[in-house]
Parts: structure tokens; sequence; C-alpha cells
């Protein structure tokens, strides 16, 4: 992977941050750019990449996926500092849980502008430089488009309307676009965890909490239920499927929706 660009919203905890230090500790390494909206996460995150591999080439490019203006400020700093995105793993996301009858406008435009158009404007903005780097005159280096959707993206859950129904769009996305690029030197794919042991895992394991009177145990074990494994994922292993797309040898997998989940969709 040496020399190739990697950009990765939200990387500045949960998987963005377990696929960060993968593609960092990669032979041969990455430049990475790091982008969310908090500036002291990446930042942290920044310095862990530098524990683990002192000599890494990092930029934090802040910004906000819902925002049009931001990602192409971001991405155009991102560029500026180290060439074309050659890897973009759209992996920002919020997942807000509320019963059908309570999600209201604000709530739905808040996931569908996060998880979906977040990843739309990302693709937007990077896919430019990374279809010229793919061509033989730009060297040839092939692009890697990963949408991190989620099982989420493939099936239903009670009270995740709007976020299962963003990351539905997020799946869709990826398949035309795979479709529309497939000659091009650039694959797009979907990595979709099941529940994985991060930040949004916790709020949801505070929220059965609150809501239904469980202990933390008791909470957790409902989620993982779902799991044949009877665990929830780690963000390493959703990052060591990010690692298999970006390989060299990966370049006929393209379109696909792949699910990290201990069989949850196949049970
Ligand atoms: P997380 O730790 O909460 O990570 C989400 C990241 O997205 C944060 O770093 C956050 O950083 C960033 N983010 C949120 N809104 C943003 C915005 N408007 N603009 C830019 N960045 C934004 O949770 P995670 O579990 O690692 O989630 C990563 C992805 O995996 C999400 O797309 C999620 O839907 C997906 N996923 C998670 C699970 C799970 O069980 N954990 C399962 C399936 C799919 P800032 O707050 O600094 O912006």
């Amino acid at each position: 992977m040496t020399q190739r660009h990697a950009l990765i919203t939200g990387a500045g905890s949960g998987i963005g941050a377990a696929i960060a230090l993968a593609l960092a500790q990669t032979p041969g390494g990455c430049r990475l750019t790091l982008c969310g909206r908090s500036q002291d996460k990446l930042q942290a995150q920044a310095e862990n990449l530098r524990v683990h591999v002192p000599d890494v080439a990092v930029l934090i490019a802040p910004m906000d996926v819902a925002d049009a203006h931001s990602v192409e400020a971001a991405v155009q700093q991102a560029q500026a500092r180290f060439g074309p995105v050659h890897i973009l793993v759209n992996n920002a996301g919020q997942a807000h849980s509320q019963p059908f009858g309570k999600t209201d406008a604000t709530l739905w435009q808040q996931m569908l502008n996060v998880n979906l158009t977040g990843t739309y404007h990302c693709i937007q903005a990077v896919l430019p430089g990374m279809l010229d780097a793919a061509s033989a005159e730009g060297g040839g280096t092939p692009g890697r488009i990963i949408n991190i959707a989620s099982t989420a993206g493939l099936k239903g859950y009670a009270y995740v309307s709007a976020y299962v129904a963003a990351k539905h769009g997020v799946v869709g996305l990826t398949k035309a676009l795979a479709i529309e690029l497939a000659r091009k030197g650039v694959t797009v794919n979907a990595i979709c965890p099941g529940y994985t042991e991060t930040e949004i895992v916790r709020d949801a394991i505070h929220n059965i909490m609150q809501k239904t009177g469980k202990s933390e145990a008791e909470a957790r074990k409902a989620l993982a239920a779902g799991n044949p494994q009877q665990r929830l994922v780690q963000p390493s292993e959703v990052a060591q499927s990010v690692l298999w797309l970006c390989a060299e040898g990966s370049g006929a997998i393209n379109g696909q929706a792949i699910a990290i989940d201990g069989g949850e969709l196949v049970a």
C-alpha cells in the first residue's frame, strides 16, 4: 500500500480509529487523512497512531460530513498535502433510536444527512482525483471506496427506522456506483458490521438500561443475542475487512455488501 492516500471519516473513535490504525500498520503504510467533527478526538487518534507507527504520515482534516462545503474544504486540504485520495472509507455515522411515532422530521433528516448524504458528499469530493489517479496517465493506482454501512443496511431493526433507511440507502448507492465505475479502476463496496463494541453500542446499552431497567450485563447480552457467536464484533475485525478490500488482489470484489456479523444475517 506504499504511498497510497487513505481518507477515513469518523476516524477519531471506534471503527474508524481501528481502520486508521490497521492501514497505518500495513507494510509500507498509507498516508492517512483523519476526518470527523472533533479536532480533539482526531488529534488524540493521530497521537495514538504515532505511538504505534512513529513515521506515519497523518493529516487531521476536520469536517462535518453533512455539510458539503465543509467536506469540500477538508478534501482540498487533504489533496494539497498528500495528493489524490486512493482509498476513501466512509465511516462517519450516527445511530439515534426512537419508535417510528416519535421519529420527527429533524431526527429523520439528521440520520439521512449524516449516514447517507454524508457518504454522497465525500464520494463527490474525492472521486475526480481518484479517477485521475486510477487512469493510465495518473499512474494507474486503483481506487477503493469502502462504505461502512451496517447489518441495518440489509435487514430491519425496530426503533431505528431512520438509521435503517439511511443504511439501506448506503448499500443501494454502493451497488449503483460500483457498476458505474466498474471500468474506471475504482471499486465500491460496503462493509456491514453487526453490533460492534464502540461508543454507538455503549449508547444503545445505556438506552436499553434506561428504558427497560435491565442491568448493563443484561443489556449487553440482549444486543449480543442476535449474533450466533453470542458476542459483540470488535472494531479490529471490521478493520481487517477494509484491509482486505484495499489489497491489490481484491480488484474483482465490487458492489458487495459484506456482513461482519458472526452469521447474524444467515441465522
Ligand atoms: P463511533 O465511535 O460513535 O464513531 C462514529 C464517528 O463518526 C465518530 O468518530 C464521530 O466523530 C463521527 N461523526 C459523527 N457524525 C459526524 C458528522 N456529522 N461529520 C463527521 N463525522 C461524524 O461509532 P462506530 O460504531 O465506530 O461507528 C462507525 C460507523 O460504523 C458508523 O457509520 C456506524 O453506523 C457503523 N456501524 C456501527 C456499528 C456498531 O455496532 N458500533 C454497527 C454497524 C455499523 P465526531 O463526533 O468527532 O464527528
